[in-house]
């Protein structure tokens, strides 16, 4: 018998018939004898529904009447989880993050948990009640309803789990693990039974949406047994691991991802001075506009260009800025490139074997695709090339790191 905290992500509770079958799970756990925390997201569509309203009435809605709005497809699915556990005879007790107090900062939209009062929870449970908790949701110190960023009911989940010191957190979604890639591009990527907390970690900031970011990191920072699984069928799924002896034994490269919203944005011609790249990239900054890999050439002739990436979305707006700085640095021109996408390579054992940078280039080259920029840290290599060769290009890397056999085979 153990405490379970159990995640069910929006297509796993898209309708009536996916929710009775989730209710019908539950039943199960509940009869093996586990006391049973649920995680649930708005059904599946159901957010995307809501930020087109909020755009449609007013683009620069303040983000705190976004959050009001965002929160309540959560909200509808916990009533629906709660009736429908209650029609099966099961008592269970439905409740929004407010009422849990998940406190969180005011950061509307992106808002970090800071604590969870687990004391309402724990007498449910002790009663056999089944908890229903509406994920990607918190409340700041003013009471005004905040979320978590887009997939945060994973993070919900891992929240409440540390939070009550839960045996396993399971992450319940539509498929049945954590792959090698996105198996939605890669047919052929494989299951891992078992992936570091490093790697993990790498996968999701690196576009691989399966795990929020922001769960993975909350999950290492307090140990939180953390397992991906399928909402659809049975299956052990992929245990996020700690575990660095048998890290060690892990293959070189665990998987690849990839991030289809990005833009490059190029300022060329500027001064090669001291103070340049500062004066070109703080006022991004200060937009709240994320700058992720940055390139600068040596320069030649006393100038220099700077190449860096940001999320699609912003890509107008740190156009805009650009376009401003370069007026002021008599820069040569401003250029712009929204069809790239990034594409990485991720594993531990990168860091005790050369030659995986190598092989990654030839692949690409073989394939005739252009590398546009680079970026490396000890257990990721990433590149930016043309969107149109993105699945070419996972598939290639895909069978050239031998990520298709079983890993007995490599
Ligand atoms: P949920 O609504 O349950 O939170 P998500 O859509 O957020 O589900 O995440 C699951 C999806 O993540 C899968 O359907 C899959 O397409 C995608 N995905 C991307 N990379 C991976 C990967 N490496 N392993 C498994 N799924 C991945
Ligand atoms: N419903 C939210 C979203 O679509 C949170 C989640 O599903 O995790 O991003
Ligand atoms: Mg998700």
């Amino acid at each position: 018998m153990a405490l379970l905290v159990q995640k069910f992500g929006g297509t796993s509770v898209g309708s009536v018939e996916r929710i009775n079958a989730v209710a019908d799970r539950l039943l199960r756990y509940r009869g093996q004898g586990h006391d049973l925390v649920v995680v649930v997201s708005a059904m599946s569509g159901e957010t995307n529904r809501l930020v087109a309203l909020a755009a449609e009435l007013n683009p620069d809605a303040p983000a705190r009447e976004v959050d009001v709005l965002l929160s309540t497809g959560e909200q509808v699915t916990i009533a629906l989880l709660s009736m429908a556990l209650h029609r099966r005879g099961q008592d269970a007790r439905s409740y929004t993050g407010a009422q849990v107090n998940i406190l969180t900062d005011n950061v509307h939209g992106k808002a970090r948990i800071l604590s969870i009062d687990d004391q309402r929870v724990r007498k449910d449970l002790a009663a056999g009640r089944i908890v229903v908790v509406a994920g990607f949701q918190g409340v700041d110190d003013q009471g005004d309803i905040t979320t978590l960023g887009r997939g945060g009911s994973d993070t919900t989940a891992v929240a409440m789990a540390a939070a009550l010191k839960a045996d396993e957190c399971q992450i319940f979604t539509d498929v049945d693990g954590v792959y090698t890639t996105d198996p939605r591009i890669v047919p052929k990527a494989r299951r891992l039974d078992r992936i570091t907390s490093e790697e993990m970690l790498e996968m999701s900031s690196l576009g691989a949406k399966v795990l929020q970011i922001r769960a993975v990191e909350f999950a290492g920072k307090y140990k939180v047994p953390l397992r991906v699984l399928s909402s659809f069928e049975e299956g052990q799924g992929t245990l996020i691991s700690y575990d660095e002896e048998k890290d060690m034994e892990q293959p070189l490269i665990s998987g690849i991802a990839f991030e289809r919203d990005e833009a490059k944005v190029t300022i060329m011609g500027v001064p090669d001075q001291p103070g340049v790249a500062h004066r070109i990239l703080g006022p991004i900054a200060d937009a709240h506009i994320n700058v992720d890999m940055i390139v600068q050439n040596v320069g030649g002739d006393d100038t220099t260009d700077l190449t860096f990436t940001v999320h699609r979305d912003d890509c107008k707006r740190a156009l805009q800025f650009l376009e401003a700085i370069a007026r002021e640095l008599k820069a040569r021109a401003v250029k712009s490139d929204d069809h790239v996408v990034k594409l990485s390579v991720v594993g531990v054992g990168m860091r005790s074997h050369a030659g995986v940078a190598n092989t990654m280039f030839k692949t690409l080259a073989e394939e005739g695709i252009n590398i546009q920029m680079i970026s490396t840290s000890e257990i990721k290599i990433s590149v930016v090339i043309e969107e149109k060769y993105l699945e070419l290009a996972v598939r290639s890397l895909h069978s050239a790191f031998g990520l298709e056999g079983q890993p007995e085979d490599l």
